[in-house]
């Protein structure tokens, strides 16, 4: 079954960008998965198709209104949609691989793309939109991050990763960053690459990338080394 993704925007033009391209373009291609945009600004009522209006209570930026936000909703995923219906959002819960890969079991999603300030609180929560964030920054729109998204889920779906196991031994599956890689030529400005990789004993490989891949979650993400432990 193709995977559907419908992206709400106002610049509609921004898709598929450099998800046309590479392994998301050409499971786009081959319709494992689908991509339709919807462009907000065809649900406004006024004669300037305004989307947006000034902030309540002042303040500067403007608001992506409730009222057209909730038509292009509920055009998009009408009644009985079982998609989630996505909000890109910094005030989000944070984007897992864990959630990622849940998303690419499922049907597909519907992503609006905040802009300006964001969009009116009263749609949000009446449209049940789920804030998700791609990280503890501010973007200017949420295209790019919806293109983040996307591009995490596609490469999950059955058929678009060529080697299956890739996707499985990667970093945040296992709850631990990877080991690092290491390839042709040998010697590379005079530094080798490790005797274990070239060694033929797979027991001794496993067992050092193992190690080396704990010995650099440890440095770099302690947090990572927390929550494993708290796991078992
Ligand atoms: N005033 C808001 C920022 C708005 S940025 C605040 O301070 O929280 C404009 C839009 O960009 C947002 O509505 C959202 O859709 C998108 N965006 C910005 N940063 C993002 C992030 N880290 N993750 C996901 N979407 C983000």
């Amino acid at each position: 079954m193709t995977f559907r993704a419908t992206v709400l925007t106002l610049y509609p033009e921004m898709f598929p960008g450099p998800l046309g391209l590479s392994m998301s373009g050409r499971a786009l291609e081959k319709e494992i998965w689908a991509l339709e945009t919807v462009q907000l600004r065809d649900f406004a009522t006024d004669r300037h198709r305004t989307v947006d209006d000034t902030p309540a209570g002042g303040g500067a930026g403007m608001v992506l209104k409730a009222d057209i936000v909730a038509k292009a909703v509920d055009h998009a995923s009408p009644v009985g949609d079982e998609r989630p219906r996505l909000l890109m959002s910094p005030r989000g819960k944070p984007l897992t691989q864990p959630r990622v890969r849940e998303l690419s079991g499922g049907p597909g999603v519907m992503i609006l793309c905040g802009r300006f300030e964001g969009v009116d609180q009263r749609v949000i929560d009446a449209r049940g939109l789920e804030e998700v964030s791609i990280g503890d920054y501010i973007l200017s729109g949420g295209e790019l991050a919806a293109q983040v998204l996307l591009d995490a889920v596609v490469r999950l779906l059955p058929g678009v990763m060529g080697n299956v196991a890739s996707g499985e031994e990667e970093s945040f599956e296992s709850g631990h960053l990877e080991h690092p890689h290491y390839t042709r030529p040998a010697d590379f400005e005079g530094m080798p690459i490790p005797d274990v990789l070239t060694s033929g004993n797979h027991g001794r490989i496993a067992a050092w990338r193992r190690e080396r891949a704990l010995d650099l979650t440890a440095e770099r993400r302690p947090d990572l080394i927390e929550k494993m432990t708290r796991k078992t």
